[in-house]
């Protein structure tokens, strides 16, 4: 998106704003496709928890987009847009054998990732197709909060379990109709995920009534200049090749499913702030915003860089600040960072903020959730507004304590 248009949302809707590019989560989405066009069935779910807003999930329904989730709620999100339950897989963590039977009721596709549960679920429904969720045990990740595959992690069924594994299906005599795994956010080498995938094939061999393989996600997206990124090219001509030839050994055409999040929506988005002062101490020139960790946590949870550009005086002399919120804690969301001058009154603009942004927002300070937009065929389409004073105590009961007072 342009700049200019970029400032006129702001101008229409107010700041803080989030403001989402549907061109860019299209060709997102059609780069993904075209990687693995030599594998005849392929299956893209998108996983709500990056950015959960109805009109982003019928805009990836329309690309023809199913949807990974992993909750209820997304669930319900998931069928409020119009997905048929097939087209939606569920893959909880340490969530309750009630909701996975309650979600397992609406047709949707259930994915476990623990044994007790597996067994559980197994002896009550041995009718209901199952996928499990196989943990490889490798660590692709590039932060340890997103790394769900090494040894320690509480994702998946280990693959050393795969003896114990076999032998509850056996004795319930339920149907395993998928095998799945996420090794966790940002692929940076391509090998790694190529040596978990290897795993995964052999463990599908154990199974003689596979429908579809999941690799899941963790396709890492530019967050800087000369970062790196995921070669979705590269990956799509070795996996493409290698799951041809796992199907003619299975004998069997299967579905190759990934689920990305990060991918399909991180780039699409821009973040919008205010600047409400700038600050000169001895050391340092703070550029504070009228938002903080309540709208935009990644920066301070992950450590997360998220490139910031002054919108508002984009030819200007380069100095380096300190971008802070507004929240009473540490709430910095880049130190020593070169940007153009910034004056107050300025709008900020973060990049890479589709993915766990909005999505991650608070009500924290009792501060409103900002607006969304969506920017669809050159126009500015609200597709949430931004909250009022109302939200935040909708769903308060306030006691009186005049009529209970004891006096002495
Ligand atoms: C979060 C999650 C994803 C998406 O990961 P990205 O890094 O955003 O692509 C996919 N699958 C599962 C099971 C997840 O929990």
């Amino acid at each position: 998106m342009e700049t200019n248009q970029l400032l006129g949302a702001v101008q229409q809707f107010g700041s803080p704003l989030y403001v989402y590019d549907a061109a860019k989560i299209e060709s997102q989405y059609l780069k993904l496709e075209k990687a693995f066009l030599k594998v005849d069935n392929l299956r893209i779910n998108y996983a709500v928890k990056a950015l959960n807003n109805l009109s982003i999930l019928k805009l990836l329904k329309q690309l023809g987009s199913g949807l990974d989730t992993v909750s209820i709620q997304e669930v319900q999100l998931g069928l409020t847009a119009g997905y048929p339950p097939e087209k939606i897989i569920y893959t909880p963590n340490g969530v309750s054998i009630e909701e996975i039977e309650e979600v397992a009721a609406l047709g949707v596709q259930i994915n476990i990732d623990n044994l007790s549960i597996l067994e559980l679920f197994g002896t009550k429904h041995p009718d209901i197709p199952v996928c499990i969720r196989i943990n490889p045990h490798v660590m692709a990740g590039g932060n340890n909060n997103i790394s769900v595959g090494h040894i320690d992690s509480k994702f998946g069924i280990s693959i050393h379990q795969m003896p114990h594994l076999l032998r509850i299906i056996d004795n319930t005599g339920m149907h395993i109709n998928g095998i799945h795994m996420h090794t966790g956010s940002d692929i940076l080498d391509i090998e790694v995920f190529l040596y978990a995938a290897e795993i995964l094939f052999n463990a599908a061999k154990q199974f003689n009534t596979l429908e579809f393989i999941d690799f899941g996600s963790g396709f890492k997206v530019p967050y800087k200049e000369d970062d790196i990124e995921t070669d979705i090219e590269e990956l799509g001509k070795k996996l493409s090749k290698r799951f041809n030839r796992f199907c003619t050994e299975y004998g069997k055409e299967l579905t190759l499913c990934f689920e990305p999040g990060k991918f399909l929506v991180s780039e699409s988005g821009s973040f919008l702030a205010k600047v409400n002062v700038v600050k000169q101490t001895t050391s340092t020139v703070f550029a504070g915003i009228d938002s903080g960790f309540n709208h935009l946590i990644r920066p301070m949870l992950y450590g997360s860089y998220h490139h910031i550009e002054n919108i508002s005086n984009q030819n200007g002399k380069k100095r380096f600040y300190s971008v802070v919120g507004y929240i009473c804690e540490t709430d910095t969301f880049a130190s020593n960072r070169r940007i153009a001058e910034i004056t107050e009154g300025d709008i900020l603009c973060f990049n890479n903020a589709g993915a766990y942004c909005f999505s991650m927002a608070s009500n924290y300070n009792s501060r409103l959730r900002p607006a969304e937009v969506l920017w669809y065929e050159g126009e500015a389409h609200l597709i949430r507004e931004r909250e009022t004073f109302d939200d935040i105590i909708s769903k308060q009961k306030v006691m009186n304590f005049e009529s209970t007072l004891v006096t002495s």
